[in-house]
This record gives structure tokens, sequence and C-alpha cells, in this order.
């Protein structure tokens, strides 16, 4: 089992359900507001953790009871916190209006999130020589994960980038130190600034322009109910999803990533295997209402797969 450094976000996800956005200037009832634990690193990380890694979370919260909470959370899944940082800003939130229709709009306040920073990351350094793997989302600084990746090369730690919230430009120094990227069918096509595609044979097609435009060689694209499509040190393929009673996909691509960093061999000695399990991972959450209370653990995978 990996040893994982997550350097990423922790959001407070406030979810208001409302019968459609507002006008301008319109005030309208919500029908129904829940809050809930998210951001990506620390899906991420609890996704992870779950399956037995070990691992120690780099990232920001606000001094205010959200952060506090949230770092009682971490600690409960025996993540290591001592590189929580506590920062003069408020724990991040994302606003999610959620209509009636089933269509989503989301703002988010990056907060604590946006004031991590490069010395931040540095200084857990002595955990970067201990990780197999280093992950990072687009949901903090750019200086930060482009220094964490150094470091993580520099220790021989394998990289794994999840582009997400897909941005055009990211540091073209933070690709150059990524080993494997994840992004959903929406996020690779934009990186490319191509079309989003389920098609196996166009999906092959494009591996060769994420090494001309990116200089990525190995990729693992999630194609939500088709599942996924891999080309990881040269070898292609495509898993289909094994269960499909989908409810609530929050969390799906992040317990997906969460589980292949727990499983994989940073020599890519085991990469079907591993996305056997992720996609069984991925399948319980989205079977279940939430995120984090969805993520399933290592037993649970174990008699899925028996
Ligand atoms: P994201 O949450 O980042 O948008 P995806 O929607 O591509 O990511 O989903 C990630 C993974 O979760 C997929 O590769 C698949 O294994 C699983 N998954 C997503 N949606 C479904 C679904 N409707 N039914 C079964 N599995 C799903």
């Amino acid at each position: 089992m990996n040893k994982i450094l997550v350097i990423g976000s922790l959001n407070v996800d406030v979810l208001q359900q409302i019968e459609r956005l507002p006008k301008e200037g319109e005030t309208l009832a919500i029908h129904n507001k829940s809050t809930n634990f998210g951001g990506k690193g620390a899906n991420q990380a609890v996704a992870a953790a779950r399956q037995g890694a070990d691992l120690t979370f780099v990232g920001a919260v606000g001094a205010d009871s959200e952060g506090k909470s949230y770092r009682e959370l971490l600690e409960q899944e025996g993540i290591n916190t001592s590189h929580l940082l506590e920062k003069d800003q408020p724990t991040g939130t994302a606003f999610i209006m959620l209509e009636d229709n089933g269509h989503n709009t989301i703002l988010v306040h990056g907060g604590a999130n946006m004031a991590l920073t490069a010395k931040d990351v540095e200084d857990a350094d002595e955990y970067f020589r201990d990780a197999d793997v280093v992950i990072a989302q687009l949901e903090v600084p750019g200086a930060a994960i482009k220094r964490g990746f150094e470091l993580a090369k520099i220790y021989g730690a394998l990289t794994i980038l999840n582009p997400a919230p897909v941005t055009e430009n990211i540091d073209p120094s933070i690709l150059a130190n990524t080993d494997l990227l994840v992004p959903n069918e929406t996020e690779g096509a934009a990186l490319i600034g191509l079309k989003p595609t389920t098609n196996q044979k166009e999906l092959e097609r494009r591996v060769s322009l994420y090494q001309a435009k990116l200089s990525l060689t190995n990729i693992i694209i999630t194609l939500g109910e088709d599942g996924c499509f891999y080309s990881v040190n040269g070898k292609v393929g495509r898993l289909n999803n094994a269960i499909v009673n989908a409810i609530d996909t929050t969390g799906a691509g992040d317990t997906f990533i969460g589980t292949i960093a727990a499983h994989l061999d940073p020599k890519f000695e085991n990469v079907r295997e591993t996305l056997e399990r992720a996609t069984l991972a991925a399948g319980l959450v989205v079977s279940r209402q939430g995120a984090i209370p969805a993520i399933p653990t290592a037993e649970e995978i174990d008699e899925l797969a028996l």
C-alpha cells in the first residue's frame, strides 16, 4: 500500500435546492439546505485513507469552526494533519445551487485554500522524502503544486495530477513534473482544445496529442457512466462500470483517484487491477447519497471483488 501526500483543498459544500436560479434583483426561497464536507483534496485523501493507505495532508483551513471540524474529520480517518495549516482566511466554501431540473451552478470561495504557499509545502519536506505518491488538484495555488511536484521528483515519488477545475493554462512546469494525469472527459478534452468524447478510437487517437501538446505520456480519463479510458506505460485500454445504479455522482472522480493513489504500483505494474478496484469504489460512491459519507472502505471493495 502506498504512502501518499495530498496537496489539496478542503471546502465546506453548502447545497441549496431551488426551483430555478434567481433573476437579477430577485429574491427566491431555498427549499432545502444542507452542509457537507467536500473539496477535491479532502475527498481524494479520505478515499485513499479508507483503502488503508498512509496519508499526509498538506493544505489550509481557516481559524473557524469549519476548519476545526475538518481537522477532526481527517484525524478520524487516520490522516496526518501536521501540515494542515490554519490561515487568516475563512475555510473554503462551495455554494452549490441545485435546480429542480437537475442543473448545478456553483460559486466557490477558495478562502484558506488559496492562501497555501510554496513555503508551506516545503515545510512538509520530511513527508515528501517518505512518499510513494504525491497527488494534487487545481483548487490550491499553482505555486504550491509546482513546488510540491518538484520535491516529489527530487525524492522519487510518483506524481498524479487531477486537472480540476480545468483551466487552459496550467503552469507547464507542473505538467513537466506530472507522471500521470487523471482528468474526467470534459477536463481531458479541454486541455487539448477539443470536444469531450467517449469513443475509444478517438480517445486512442488523442493520446499522441497529450504527448505533443502537454508532454504527458500517461493518462487515465474517467468517462462517467461510460467507465474509463487509459493509456499508461504504453498499454492502452478501457474499463466499463461494474455498478450502474447511480443515484448521486458527487465524489465519483475523487474516489476513483484516491483509490488509484492507494494501490497503483509507482512503476505501473498493476494498472488494470488498480483501475478495476477504482471502478468498484467509484461505483459504490455513486450508488449512495453524498460524497465523504459514501466513500467505501477497502473491506467493502474486497467483498465485491470476490
Ligand atoms: P468526475 O466526478 O470527476 O466528473 P466521472 O463522472 O468521470 O468523474 O466519474 C469517475 C468514475 O466514477 C467513472 O470512471 C466511473 O468509474 C464512476 N462513475 C461515474 N458515474 C457513474 C455512473 N453513472 N454509474 C457508474 N459509475 C459511475
